[in-house]
Parts: C-alpha cells; structure tokens; sequence
C-alpha cells in the first residue's frame, strides 16, 4: 500500500517536555489523517537536528511505497538544518500549516502556550527555505480535523499515487501514429524523463498472432458477458465475437509486455478485421490508458488520471462537433468508436455499424450518453520545447434532442467561462482534439500532479478571463523551458 510520511520538525531549545508533546501530538494528527486521506500515514520520529532531517528525507526517497512526504511545524524548526535535507528529497512534497489545538485559549495562554503551539510563526520560517530553494509543494492551511484541509491532503495523494505510477506506466503503440497529424506527436524521451512514462513499439502481427491464439470458447464465453451487461442491437454476432477476441488478446499482450495503456492507429490494422473499438471500450473500462491515432500521451495520461481518479468516470475523449445555437453553444465530444463507458449515463447499447475509416469491416462498438454534471477536460502538448497540461473545467449536459443516428459513445459539455473564451484559451494554448474527460477529478487534481512532474499547467475554468489568460501563456513561455 502506498504511504506518506508525516514529518514533524522542532529544535531542542524548548526542553524534552516540550518535544516529548510534540511527539505524542504529531502522533495524532498522523494518526487522524491515516484513516482519511487514502494513504497509510506514517509518523517518524520528530526531527531536531540536520543529521535527522536528512536521514529521515534519504530513508523516505529509499522507501519504494512512500509517494510523498508531509512536513509540519508544531513549533519551530530553524530551516538552515533542512537544507541538506531538502537537497536529497525528490518525492513530491506537502506543507501542512496546521496548529494542534483549533481555537486560541483566551483565559490561559501564557508564553509556554505559545512557544509549544507556535505553527504560525514556524511555518513561515519552513516554508521560507522551501521559496528559497525553489523547491515545489503544495501549501496547505486549515485546522487538521478541517474537512477541507483534509481535502486538499486527499488530492494531492491521489495526485501522488499516479505520479510514484508513472516511471511503471508502459504505453505499448500498436502502430506509429496517424500520417500529418500534428498534436499527437511528441517526444517520448523528454516525456519520460518529466513523468516516467515509456513508451515503446509493438508490431500489430504480434496482436494478430495473440488474437489468433484466442479459442473461440473463450471469446463466445465474453459475448455471453456482453450479452448480461449490454442491450445487444446487432444480430452480427460474430462481428462482436471478433472484439471479444481482440479484448482476450489485447489484456493477455499487455499483461505479457508489463503495459497498462496502448494505442491504436486505423492505417495500421494488416491482419485484423476491425479496428478495436468495443475491445478498446472494455480495456479502459478495466482501466487501462487509451489512444487513438497512435496518440500515446493521450494514452499514458487516461491511464495516469484513472489510476488518480480510482478509475471512477475517466474517459478517453475527442472535441468533434459544435452546437453553435446563440446562447446554447456546447460541444459534442466523441469518437470514431472508443469512449470508455465509465461516463455512461444509464443504458449502454451494443452494435455493429459500419466504418468509413479504416478500410475494414463493420465494428462492434458501445454505444450511450455520457452523464451530465461537472467534469474536466485534460490534455497533454508538447509545444516544441516543453510539455504543456491544460485543464479546462466543463459542464456537461444531456442533449437537448435524441441523436438516433449517432452510431457511437458521446458527450456534451459547455466550457468555462462561457463558450466563446473557453474555446478560445483551449485553441490559444494548442490544446488538442483529443483529452481525458473525468467528472471524478477536479483542477486541483491537475495542478498537484503537474506541480509534482514540473511541468507547465493552465487551468481554464470560471475566473479565466480571456485577456489575461493570453498574457499568462506568454509568461510562461518564459518561465517554462
Ligand atoms: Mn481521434
């Protein structure tokens, strides 16, 4: 299980009586936060010297379960000891600016009071090295019983979780990706290098001999599931059996390689039928990343956001069409076949219809409406000299009419502020066509991991206004390299 460690820093210019609370009050609150924040908490040791503090920080980066360290400041810790320590630390970090006791006792405070409970003025010398030494954490405030406090302490750990995943993450690309397309591009070394992330080449006639080696028992016991949990439209039940065996084939290949996401391209398909497009659906829906066109950071990064969002309502996306009506503008998000059925909003249809693209024949496919209700919309560039994450707060909506011909999964949102400037900062920051849309994760979510990662995140959400939005991209082509 994935853990954090609870780190509380003083000196020894109060007494053993004072550090000895000290330790039993950090015991506490570890304790507190170990049954809510979704990681095991551990306490170590209260740290009063910079021989602990950099120990404990080395023992923390040896530790393979622990995915980050919090630090907190019962009393005052003089931050030139943390120096050494905060030199070795390279696991996402958390400042819990909290106090042990909530309300300030009026009647009895005295100057022992206040040098046991002194956070406040602890903190400040804390996080000033951290602001020195530019080293990245996320600030948090509150009371630690505070729900919201907690929150934030619960995010930044789901945020953490996919992050420690990322140097396990694997993206096997069926296919190179998708002729002329731009935005699906990007290097994988530099992509590595910030988020762990590999990704490497397979040949689609290694799937195909996978494929081939599925029984047909085996794929006709998987239509008998489809059958339970889907309404069968289609009477081509073989079409379906197809996807059944590519479904069997694609989790044994990636179980096999040691790869949780993977990518398709429709000009790469000798040896199949179909393009995946059911099988696709099914695999994420267990959670594994998807891309189509070969877009494997779109791949790696479903998988990075299920893994955060426990693979609650996490999609595969693509921007496709608009509603340009005057007043009700929204975008209709789909694909050609693949959106992960984790966003279905009541029946999930199951058919086979025929596709244009690809040159093969008709596909199974999942066909339903995505739910309504807030989401994000997340994607990942590489704009030439850097990665760029955008997060862009959506609401999502159920379509005013039926859409009886659509032949596949779909969403509909309208984006924050307003249509117009939401579009507008998305197109202004190169965010592309495809995105991971989740109702379950929120912007801060983002914020934490592409703080943890080092890379540039901007957020497009209720307060963007479109001028200053401009005016920050151009900032942070200077800030970001
Ligand atoms: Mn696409």
């Amino acid at each position: 299980m994935s853990n954090v460690w609870f780190i509380t820093g003083s000196q020894h210019l109060y007494g053993d009586d004072a550090l000895r609370q000290v330790a039993e009050d950090s015991k506490i609150i570890a304790d507190y936060l170990n049954d809510r924040i979704g990681a095991e908490v551990i306490c170590t040791p209260v740290v009063t010297t910079s021989p602990e503090i950099t120990k404990v920080m080395r023992d923390a980066n040896a530790d393979d379960n622990c995915i980050g360290v919090i630090t907190w400041m019962h009393t005052f810790s003089p931050s030139k000891m943390w120096i050494d320590g905060l030199k070795t630390i390279d696991k996402p970090i958390l400042h819990f600016s909290t106090q042990f006791n909530e309300a300030l006792p009026y009647e009895t405070i005295d100057m022992d009071f206040m040098n046991l409970n002194q956070s406040a003025h602890g903190d400040r010398e804390h996080s000033h090295i951290y602001a020195l030494m530019r080293k990245s954490r996320k600030e948090v405030v509150g009371h630690w019983q505070d729900e919201d406090a907690i929150n934030e302490i619960r995010i930044w750990v789901n945020a953490a979780k996919a992050f420690a995943e990322g140097s396990k993450l694997k993206v096997c690309r069926f296919g190179d990706n998708m002729r002329d397309v731009a935005v699906t591009e990007g290097n994988k070394v530099t992509t590595q290098a910030k988020l762990g992330w590999s990704v490497d080449y397979y040949g689609i006639g290694d799937l195909v001999d996978e494929i081939n080696r599925v029984s047909d028992d085996e794929a006709t016991e998987l239509v008998e599931k489809y059958k339970k949990e889907y309404t069968i439209i289609t009477e081509d039940l073989e079409a379906v059996k197809e996807q059944a065996k590519y479904e069997i084939a694609l989790e044994r290949f990636l179980s096999k390689t040691g790869c949780t996401a993977f990518t398709t391209n429709f000009q790469d398909l000798h040896g199949m039928k179909q393009l995946p497009g059911l099988s696709a659906q099914r695999m994420m829906a267990k959670g594994y990343g998807f891309g189509a066109e070969g877009d494997w950071k779109t791949a790696a990064l479903t998988r990075a956001l299920k893994t955060m969002a426990d693979n609650d309502s996490t999609a595969f996306m693509e921007d496709y069409t608009y509603n340009l009506t005057k007043s009700n503008e929204s975008i209709l998000g789909a694909h050609m076949l693949e959106v992960c059925p984790t966003i279905a909003d009541g029946e999930i249809k199951l058919d086979v219809q025929p596709l244009g693209i690809g040159d093969r024949e008709p596909p199974a496919r999942l066909i339903f409406n995505a739910k309504p209700g807030k989401a994000i919309a997340v994607s990942l560039v590489d704009i030439g000299n850097r990665l760029r994450l955008i997060c862009a707060e959506v609401e999502c909506i159920k379509p005013e009419k039926e859409m009886p011909n659509l032949p596949v999964a779909s969403a509909m949102w309208k984006p924050f502020p307003n249509f117009k400037s939401g579009v507008k900062a998305w197109l202004l920051a190169g965010g592309a066509h495809h995105s991971v849309l989740s109702y379950s994760l929120t912007k801060e979510h983002i914020i934490d991991y592409a703080r943890m990662a080092g890379i540039e995140c901007v957020v497009i959400d209720d307060t963007t206004n479109f001028n200053d939005f401009e005016f920050k991209l151009m900032v942070g082509d200077a800030v970001w390299h």
